[in-house]
């Protein structure tokens, strides 16, 4: 039997970073001083706020709304509210969604449900049939990643949110740092860190990610122990397009032969962000208005009105066509 490092009791997970073991109760404690240490470290939170989970229905998201509810009851300023955004993704959305209702209404938090459907006209599943029809070349991942984003922050703003807080977890976090070292996308690398949005612009909701430091195995373990496990297991469909799934199950083997590396890489990561700020490459530079939807962007077209226009789902004044152009896949292709 492995014992507790700090009681001597069973334990039940042992952190391979540094070889101490816990049982539930210091496993718990654990948990919580590695989230605490990120809130204070990074400023996450002022005393008052309107705090809004984006809630997938998945362990990750379902712990980060568990977590933040429980602190927020030692905050007199603080309101917690949970936002799911339902892309439609069929055999899968609906899944989560019902692990969302159950949890939300078990800790009696308020929850919004945001529809692709309702938003754009769409579910994603059809955008992704209208996108291979009209020959795009963008994976499933692009338009649910691009529209749900903008959905966030729009919902966000108009919940009265002060602050976004997303579940992204250290695994999460390396993993988009690997895929964009291997992009080449430095741009974004820089703006990989555990806050986001300060100052940028007036419509734009500050993001913030808690569980920054916090293993994927250790978010799952917190979501078991706290009885908010999702009931039913589902992968969505379209997420074996993406390399993320492969560059996931590498890092995932590359730790079990290097008990830490996952550290080490955020570690690479926080470094490479300082180097990149220091040499002027991304950044949170001024962000525009978006002349189309006057959502914030950092082009003169937001990413979402650009796709919504190459799908056919919108049109664009003739006077920022050319901007446009600039942006969508063909245009991209020409200036290459
Ligand atoms: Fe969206 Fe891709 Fe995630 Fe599926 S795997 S929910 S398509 S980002
Ligand atoms: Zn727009």
């Amino acid at each position: 039997m492995v014992k507790c490092s700090v009681c001597g009791r069973e334990a039940i997970y042992i952190s391979r970073g540094d070889g101490r073991a816990y049982c539930r109760r210091h496993f718990l404690r654990y948990f919580d001083r590695k989230v605490k240490r990120v809130i204070r470290r990074y400023g996450m939170f002022s005393k008052e706020e309107q705090i809004v989970v984006a809630v997938s229905g998945g362990k990750d998201s379902l712990s980060l709304l568990h977590y933040l509810h429980n602190l927020a009851k030692k905050v007199p300023k603080w309101e917690v509210r949970a936002l799911l955004i339902d892309e439609g993704i069929s055999g899968y959305r609906e899944v989560t969604i019902k692990d969302f209702e159950r949890v939300t209404s078990e800790l009696g938090v308020e929850a919004s449900i945001v529809r692709f459907k309702d938003e754009f006209g769409y579910t994603l599943d059809e955008i992704i049939r209208m996108g291979k029809e009209r020959g795009l070349p963008y994976l499933p991942c692009t338009y649910c990643g691009v529209l749900r984003r903008y959905l966030l922050n729009k919902a966000a703003r108009e919940l009265g949110g002060t602050v976004l807080a997303t579940a992204h977890n250290l695994d999460d976090v390396i993993q988009t740092f690997l895929m964009n070292v291997i992009r080449n996308s430095w741009d974004k690398v820089v703006r990989l860190g555990p806050v986001s949005g300060v100052k940028t612009h007036p419509k734009f909701v500050r993001r913030v990610k808690p569980f920054y430091e916090v293993l994927e195995k250790e978010t799952t373990l917190y979501a078991i122990l706290n009885g908010i496990y999702p009931r039913e297991f589902v992968e969505c469909p379209y997420a074996r397009t993406n390399i993320r799934w492969y560059v996931r199950h590498y890092l995932n083997e590359l730790e079990e032969v290097n008990p830490g590396i996952k550290y080490s890489i955020l570690n690479s990561l926080m470094t490479s962000i300082d180097i990149l700020k220091k040499s002027g490459i991304g950044g949170e530079g001024e962000v525009s208005t978006c002349l189309v939807c006057g959502e914030p962007s950092a082009h003169p077209v937001c990413r979402a009105c650009t796709l919504l226009y190459e799908l056919g789902i919108i049109d664009v004044p003739q006077s920022v066509r050319r901007y446009v152009d600039k942006l969508t896949a063909r245009g991209r292709r020409r200036l290459d």
